[in-house]
């Protein structure tokens, strides 16, 4: 059993008021709020032990340098990875897509082919459509049913002798569809092509595991793990790695500079060029310390037992329609009610204390598959409780007959 209560006491936001009432925190797919202990370790750092990583002999510099290589390999278990070369530090999700978009892109060549799905965030979407732009691939979508599904039939039919990379949602943050990326890879390798996850929605949930689903690239943000802004995670094979040109120049990613010949350095350090957000790092590494000790199995019970309870309330009432029914589905909650647009919902749940998302969710084709050009979503961490639902679940209620 978890100690909930001793939990959130490691949050001081949670203690909040907003507008003179309780904050209840349910936008925790956008980000998730921080644990003292991470707090603490970024701020202990810049009094103890700042210095830039990896360019001083100093005292200070080599710990700096020690403490963001011990994160790396905090991440390289927490994701089991091989080897702490296949970690590479990024600013977020979205610029660990965008490097294999230009890094792994430039390799391709006209007419060559990515496979996306109709359910990815915009991160997934746009850095393919800039590569469509300089290089002329081709992005072919797996279509989802109304359940939130993939269309794998149609998935399976798309490859051909030009398929190039699949880049495919693990788990959606508007439908919270659980991707079955294990088969998704498995069919995209029997064609001998790589795949790359974004997981910015299931690392922080459940137990996610490189090897066993054997994929290509995997991408996650550290803000949306306990861990600051602005750090974030790009897992890669080594083969493929290795292969990429840099995504960026500068210093740090080389190993001899002349105005005749670079090299660079080996891998992960070739993509991590400029001065990295080496506080950043430790800090991931501290928040993933926190969710390991609390237990990622127990975490994952947890917040989909608050899911299906938010589920369960939500579906009695009366005109509120749910989307994303997928069999396999994680603690996220989207909904409409009849005749109340999402940002009223939204604006009207926020006076009274409960934050929720409203809007696209930064995924427009979902709202197309819809028709809708908006949606309020609730989304769970393991701060959130049964009460905080009750309280949730009454707003809405309460907003509903304003109208
Ligand atoms: N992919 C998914 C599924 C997301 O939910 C998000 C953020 O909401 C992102 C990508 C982008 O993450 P970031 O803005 O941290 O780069």
């Amino acid at each position: 059993m978890l100690d909930i209560n001793k939990i959130r006491e490691e949050f001081p936001i949670l203690g909040t008021k907003v507008y003179g009432k309780p904050l209840v925190y349910l936008d925790n797919a956008a980000t998730m709020q921080k644990p003292r202990v991470v707090v603490e370790a970024e701020r202990e750092q810049y009094y103890t032990n700042n210095a830039n990583v990896h360019r001083g002999v100093h005292y200070l510099s080599q710990q700096a340098t020690e403490m963001q290589e011990n994160a790396r390999v905090k991440v390289r278990n927490f994701l089991n990875a091989a080897s702490e070369q296949e970690i590479i530090f990024t600013r977020g999700t979205t610029e660990g897509i965008n490097l294999v978009a230009t890094a792994f892109g430039s390799l391709l060549k006209e007419g060559d082919e990515i496979i996306v799905s109709e359910m990815e965030h915009h991160s997934n979407i746009v850095p393919w459509q800039l590569l469509q732009q300089r290089q002329g691939v081709v992005l072919k979508v797996v279509p989802f049913d109304d359940n939130g599904e993939l269309d794998l039939q149609k998935y399976a039919e798309m490859f051909t002798e030009r398929t190039r990379l699949v880049s495919i949602v693990h788990v959606s943050n508007v439908l919270g569809t659980v991707n079955p990326v294990k088969d998704i890879v498995s069919v995209a390798h029997g064609h001998g092509v790589p795949v790359l996850i974004d997981a910015a929605q299931s690392v922080p949930h459940f137990k996610v595991d490189v090897r066993d689903i054997d994929c290509d690239f995997l991408v996650f943000s550290g803000h949306k793990v306990y861990a600051p802004t602005g750090i974030g995670v790009l897992y890669g094979k080594r083969e493929l790695l290795d292969k990429m040109p840099p995504y960026q120049g500068g210093g740090e990613m080389i190993s001899t500079v002349s105005f005749e010949h670079t090299e660079y350095e080996t891998i992960p350090y070739k993509f991590e060029a400029g001065t990295p957000n080496y506080v950043g790092a430790n800090a991931l590494g501290i928040a993933l310390d926190f969710v390991e000790n609390i237990g990622l199995d127990k975490i994952h019970n947890y917040e989909l037992q608050l899911a299906n309870y938010a589920t369960e309330q939500l579906s009695r009432i009366d005109g509120l329609r749910i989307f994303g029914r997928a069999a396999q589905k994680d603690a996220v909650v989207s909904f409409l009610v009849d005749g109340i647009h999402h940002l009223d919902m939204g604006t009207l749940l926020d006076r009274l204390g409960i934050a929720v998302r409203t809007g696209h969710h930064c995924a427009q084709p979902i709202m197309t598959h819809y028709n809708v050009d908006g949606m309020v979503r609730a989304s769970f961490a393991v701060y959130n409780t049964e009460q905080e639902i009750d309280f949730f679940v009454a707003a809405v209620k309460r907003v509903i007959q304003m109208f």
